[in-house]
């Protein structure tokens, strides 16, 4: 990667996009750094798809402003900024194999043919699909035709890249081998990709920085360790990865504070009732309820007082699920350090 730029690739200052009544994306500030990956993070209908519309220029802010590097763009239309985008769909030429579909966008500029050939090749080479550039789309698979839509919109070498839940359409396997093969053409690029998922399992795998998007605006930015460890509302702890949430009296006996806070269930430790509560700890009494065997990992219910069920995971590491399921029912203690909480919002 070369030296990021202190311009920032993207600057939202004040946007929103509203239909009628609907505030899709409601006066939102947002910077993206030169050369990070970037992940707009959020469940269905919370304004990831109009931002990423709005910065391609397919659609334009209601009121605010978008700069592309220092540049304001909002008034822009698409073929004159610096940007593609790859859809979940691919948007592939059928009737065009797969040189031409990645040399589609050099051919408009009239780039000369050795000169095109050159450049496909280079782009094949990166996306690892040498000696398929004469097949057709129809002829490749899923994860193939996502390589050849990647390739085809960074031939042109835009200054910042758009995907469109750009996995969605792969099985699990592909979309987990993708992920990994995504963020290292990324990082060889060196171009700021911004990426719309609603997978938080993919948004924490792949970025720098992740935005967490609720109802058109953004509830958190930061790294997938910020967001994961200090979520900074219930909404990101529930979002996120599960979260218990804390309040009231039960908070007040752990904290001292009723403030909600949050606790992630890898980070409690499930021990015997008659366990002393270790240095730097803190801990709580408790039931469990419910217990569910998962292989790697053991899921447990745990009722504590004032009737609340906090989440407890533990790894298999020396028990078996007839010893983890003899534990239904057993009075526990909860022991976690008093640093791994999240003070949340309500
Ligand atoms: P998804 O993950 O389902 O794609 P999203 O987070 O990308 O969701 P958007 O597509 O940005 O969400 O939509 C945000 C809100 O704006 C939704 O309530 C949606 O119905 C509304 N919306 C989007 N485009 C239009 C439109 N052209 N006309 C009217 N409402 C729209």
């Amino acid at each position: 990667m070369t030296n990021p730029s202190s311009t920032p690739a993207i600057r939202f200052n004040q946007v929103s996009r509203h239909f009628g009544e609907v505030k899709a994306v409601d006066q939102l500030d947002l910077e993206v750094i030169d050369g990070e990956f970037f992940a707009m993070l959020g469940p269905s209908g919370s304004g990831k798809t109009t931002c990423l519309r709005m910065i391609a220029g397919f659609d334009r802010p209601t009121s605010g402003s978008i700069y592309l590097y220092g540049q304001d763009v909002s008034n822009l239309p698409p073929y004159e900024r610096s940007v593609n985008t790859v859809f979940q769909d691919y948007a592939l030429f059928p009737h065009m194999n797969v040189g031409d579909n990645i040399a589609y966008g050099l051919m408009i500029k009239k780039v000369p043919k050795d000169e095109r050939t050159k450049r496909v090749d280079e782009m094949l080479d990166l996306v690892q699909l040498k000696g398929f550039a004469l097949r057709k789309p129809s002829q490749l698979s899923g994860g193939q035709r996502q390589r050849v839509a990647l390739a085809r919109a960074l031939i042109n070498h835009p200054k910042v890249l758009l995907l469109d839940e750009p996995l969605g359409a792969l099985d699990l396997k592909l979309r987990q081998q993708m992920q990994v093969e995504l963020k290292a053409i990324q990082k060889r690029v060196g171009i700021t990709f911004i990426f719309v998922t609603h997978d938080q399992e993919e948004a924490i795998t792949m970025s720098d920085r992740i935005a967490v998007f609720n109802q058109g605006k953004i509830e958190q930015i930061g790294t997938p360790a910020e967001i994961y460890e200090r979520p900074a509302s219930a909404f990101v702890a529930g979002f996120v990865g599960t979260s218990n949430l804390v309040s009231g009296e039960v908070a007040k006996r752990v904290t001292g504070s009723d403030q909600t806070f949050s606790i992630r269930p890898e980070k409690i430790h499930l021990g015997t009732s008659n366990e002393a509560t270790p240095a730097g700890m803190v801990s709580l009494d408790g039931v469990v309820r419910d217990v569910i065997y998962l292989g790697l990992y053991t899921r447990y219910l745990v009722e504590v007082a004032g009737g609340i069920d906090l989440v407890v995971v533990e790894q298999n590491l020396k028990t078996t699920s007839m010893d983890v399921l003899s534990i239904k029912g057993q009075k526990v203690k909860l022991h976690w350090h008093k640093d791994h909480i999240s003070r949340v919002g309500a």
